[in-house]
């Protein structure tokens, strides 16, 4: 009876041990599990694999920025200033940003391009947007007004912000084209003593126009009542694939497929050197060239409407 007890009790101990043994591995096998999804989690975290998304609120920060600068026409500190916060917004991002420099009239004129990683596949677009400023309000409905520098929150600082952003979050890898970036100087001055518009583009659009199998141009896009309509101007087969882009998206209401205006704008240098080339432009804005083109009049939803396209066609195209 001991003895038997003893053996039942020997069994018992056995059982014992075996039962925590058995525990005692599952629980080393839930912490080596949990470690595994902790070390996965700190991994997808440090590489950031999920793709960035262009943020339109970032985006507006940018806007902000520059209209701190005070007006920004062609020639003057502000605008320098406003080309070295571009540079550093750039190498921030990973960018590496170039002078293309000329001059015009005694005025140096400097504009500003960016390349990540060289190598797309299929060839080499460039985005552009003017960072000057009109330096008159010459449409401002105070005729007394007419002569003041213009903010140009819309009409300047909108496209940058939108070139910035994207220069957050594009990923070179998900493209099959090479992007370059440029931000023109000598736009707004156009038709104010003698100058022409676009002067800054020319000079780019010659230095590197016949490398691009693409240009598109974005201005005056931060309107809250966003409204982009074909510009007569542009190529229309670009044009076709990027308002495409944009009903894929359920954007069709903000990118309307109908020429509206057709207008001499930065595109018009690469267009002139045979560069397929299109302006995202909505140019119903009532501020346009007055004292009233302030931050308050841009949007960041319609600056990330244009920014979420933009990516798009670049990862589809
Ligand atoms: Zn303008």
């Amino acid at each position: 009876m001991t003895a038997t007890s003893h053996s039942h009790n020997q069994g018992e101990d056995r059982l014992r041990w075996k039962l925590l043994l058995k525990k005692a591995l599952c629980y080393a096998k839930s912490i080596v599990a949990l470690a595994a999804a902790f070390a996965m989690l700190l991994g997808v975290g440090c590489q950031g694999r999920a793709p960035a998304q262009f943020d339109g609120h970032k985006a507006y920060e940018h806007v902000l920025a520059q209209v701190a600068f005070g007006p920004r026409p062609v020639g003057s500190e502000a605008l320098g200033k406003t080309a070295d916060y571009i540079e550093s917004c750039l190498k921030a991002a990973g960018w590496v940003p170039s002078r293309v420099e000329g001059e015009y009239r005694g005025v140096p004129i400097r504009n500003v391009v960016a390349e990540k990683e060289p190598g797309g596949r299929k060839g080499k677009i460039l985005i552009g947007a003017h960072y000057d400023t009109r330096p008159a309000a010459d449409r401002d409905s105070d005729a007394s007004r007419r002569g003041e520098p213009i903010l140009g929150a819309n009409d300047g600082a909108s496209g940058v912000a939108v070139l910035l952003e994207l220069a957050r979050v594009f990923d070179p890898a998900r493209s099959a084209y090479e992007v370059v970036l440029a931000f023109f100087d000598g736009e707004d001055r156009g038709g104010i003593d003698g100058w022409p518009f676009s002067v800054g583009a020319d000079i780019v659009a010659e230095r590197l126009g016949r490398g691009l199998s693409a240009m598109i141009l974005v201005d005056m896009v931060g309107d809250a009542d966003l409204q982009i309509y074909l510009e007569g101007n542009s190529d229309p087969q670009l044009a076709a694939e990027i308002w495409n882009v944009a009903r894929r998206l359920g954007l069709g209401d903000r990118f309307v497929p109908e020429v509206r205006y057709t207008l001499v704008d930065d595109h018009v240098p690469f267009l002139r050197r045979g560069v397929p080339s299109v302006d995202i432009i909505d140019f119903d804005y009532p501020y346009w060239h007055t004292t009233a083109d302030t931050a308050d009049k841009v949007s960041a939803t319609s600056l990330e409407i244009v920014g979420r396209v933009l990516l798009e066609y670049l990862y589809t195209r």
